[in-house]
């Protein structure tokens, strides 16, 4: 009988990031420079009742995250449907015992977590539905506070907009609500700290995210990396920080809160600079179908085909922990012979 999922390295898989879309409205210049159309035809898509049937099989494998995310998920449509039905795979235990006896502790312990990864362009009018249908957090981007500098990273002149997509998920209590910042040298390293005083002001906890090579343009270059230790240098100009006293576990970023006591959190997720892989629990569905072990993986696995072509729940489940079998160790983008994967972070899911 299959246990919980785990890596050969005995790594416990407990994160699943599913990708809904890749198509996306914006066009951030570290992720789609080119603007390039989707690749994926409608038919090779997931459908929703895919999507929930291999969630409900991940969960009871022993999944208890799952992150919805994209491309822009919320341009995929009617995605309240998606959200409800995952939302009932939480906190039911699995009906499948692992161990002999089946005791609850021996059980899969169904999805803890329901979040969303989205640009916030859509939240204005829709944050209080994704909350109804059973969300239980957000996580937004902003790149910049700066009107212009915001245009000029992801393509679009829309900043006021995400703003107030913030502000409609804290009013749906779609919280703790995280703040994602992608800082690349000479775009927006200048704003770290004003950053830093957006979380203090809103309580929000940003995220700041070294820029990787996922861009599909494939012009990432290594200068224009902007360090987790001269951000978080950066921050402890203005606002001191304290590290957070809790155990990292498999959490990407390193959290620090302000040491004046005042709201909101920092982290820093550093995979270029600090690798944070020994402890990595994640996988990725694409919006195609296809499992990826590694946001560096320059393979993928067809879930969809296994699924399309008929297999048992069995098979899918002998399939998946295969896969899962194959997760790599650590990425490898500070190896001399490194090769980026051939799809941006859009088409990947974030
Ligand atoms: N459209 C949604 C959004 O904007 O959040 C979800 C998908 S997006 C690909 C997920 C996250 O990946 C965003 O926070 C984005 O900034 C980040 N991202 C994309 N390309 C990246 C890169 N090359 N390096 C670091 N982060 C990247």
């Amino acid at each position: 009988m299959p246990g919980l999922l785990k890596d050969s390295y005995n790594r416990p898989i407990r994160d699943l990031r599913v990708s809904l879309t890749d198509r996306c409205n914006f066009r951030c210049f570290y992720c789609l420079p080119h603007g390039e159309p989707p690749i994926a035809p409608k038919e090779q898509m997931l459908s929703y009742e895919e999507i929930e049937y291999a969630c409900r099989i991940f969960v009871e494998l022993g999944i208890e995250k799952i992150r919805l995310t994209g491309g822009e998920p919320m341009m995929r449509r009617d995605i309240e449907q998606i959200i409800f039905k995952l939302a009932q795979l939480k906190d039911r235990p699995s009906e499948r015992p692992h161990l002999a006896g089946g005791s609850r502790a021996s059980c899969a312990p169904g999805l803890r977590d329901l979040a969303l990864t989205t640009n916030g362009y859509f939240l204005p009018h829709r944050a209080h539905s994704l909350k109804e249908a059973g969300l239980d957090r957000i996580t937004i981007s902003l790149d910049s506070l700066k009107r212009d500098v915001f245009k000029q990273m992801t393509g679009v002149d829309v900043l006021d907009r995400v703003l107030e997509g913030i502000q409609a998920a804290k009013e749906a209590r779609l919280t703790p609500i995280k703040v994602n910042a992608v800082i690349v040298r000479g775009h927006n390293e200048d704003e770290v700290a004003d950053f830093a005083a957006f979380a203090r002001e809103h309580d929000v906890k940003m995220r700041f995210i070294e820029f990787m090579p996922l861009d599909s343009g494939h012009e990432w270059n290594r200068e224009d990396v902007v360090s987790g230790r001269e951000i978080r240098e950066r921050i402890n100009e203005r606002f001191p920080l304290e590290p957070l006293k809790v155990a990292r576990g498999s959490e990407t970023s390193s959290r620090y809160r302000f040491a004046d006591g005042a709201p909101g959190e920092i982290g820093i997720i550093a995979p270029v600079t600090e690798p944070f892989c020994g402890a990595c629990s994640r996988i990725r569905l694409t919006a195609d179908g296809q499992i990826r072990t590694c946001l560096f993986s320059t393979v993928e696995h067809s879930l969809r085909d296994v699924i399309r072509d008929g297999a048992s729940r069995a098979e899918t489940i002998d399939f998946i922990e295969s896969v899962v079998m194959k997760k790599e160790p650590r990425h490898y983008i500070n190896d001399p012979g490194f090769v980026a994967p051939s799809r941006s972070m859009s088409f990947i899911g974030g």
